[in-house]
């Protein structure tokens, strides 16, 4: 599960009380070269690393994915992920949409959902509140959302996030109806396929 949006729009709040009210989620935490912000804690925000050490990750094959974001590297650490899913979690992924574009490319199963505020003067208004970035990275953000709308087309779903409880039941609405899709119930339906033979030939048996 894969969720983008732009800088500001809210995503990470959302993710934040899905995970408090939902105990079958969990959070991928990424990789990144860029600096931590205030009260940004290592392991739980990101694993901040050096170009060096990304890199290096990169090139050990450590990385589901990555991208570079505005001037800093971000990646998906590729064991933390293959192990939730193992364990039958909901894994979600909080990237940009180059990395989640990709994602999708190795794995068609994958599903991108888009998070955008109700208007763009919000995205500027949000990022502007939050105080944590300078105007002129503040307009490089706005300047990388024009660039990314252009690739929402090629998402599974789009959320407007206006009120954060109702996108959170949105989001958890998504990933419940992901899992009654038929394609990804093959080995319960060819169960039941086979039980239904069992069945009528034991049937079928006792009548003759
Ligand atoms: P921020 O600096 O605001 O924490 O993140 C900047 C952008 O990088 C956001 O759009 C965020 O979703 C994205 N991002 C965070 N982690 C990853 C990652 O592992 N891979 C990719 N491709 N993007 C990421």
């Amino acid at each position: 599960m894969i969720l983008s949006g732009f800088a500001g729009s809210g995503k990470g709040t959302i993710i934040k009380e899905l995970l408090a009210k939902y105990d079958d989620y969990v959070l991928s935490v990424s990789a990144t070269t860029r600096s931590p912000r205030e009260g940004e804690v290592e392991g739980v925000h990101y694993f901040f690393k050096t170009e060096d050490e990304f890199k290096k990750m990169i090139a050990d094959g450590e990385l589901l994915e990555y991208a570079n974001y505005v001037g800093n590297y971000y990646g998906t650490p590729r064991a933390y992920v293959k192990e939730m899913l193992a364990a039958g979690k909901n894994v979600i992924l909080e990237i940009e949409t180059e990395g989640a574009l990709n994602i999708k490319r190795e794995y068609p199963d994958a599903v991108l959902v888009f998070v955008m505020p109700p208007s763009v003067e919000e995205i500027h208004n949000r990022l502007k509140h939050r105080g944590t970035e300078t105007d002129e990275v503040i307009e490089k953000r706005m300047k990388k959302a024009g660039l990314e709308i252009t690739v929402v087309d090629r998402y599974d779903y789009l959320m407007i996030n206006d009120v954060l409880e109702e996108s959170v039941e949105m989001f958890n609405a998504i990933v419940s109806s992901q899992r009654m899709a038929v394609s990804r119930n093959r080995d319960f339906i060819n169960d039941k396929k086979k039980e239904f033979e069992d069945y009528l030939s034991r049937n079928s048996k006792k009548e003759n």
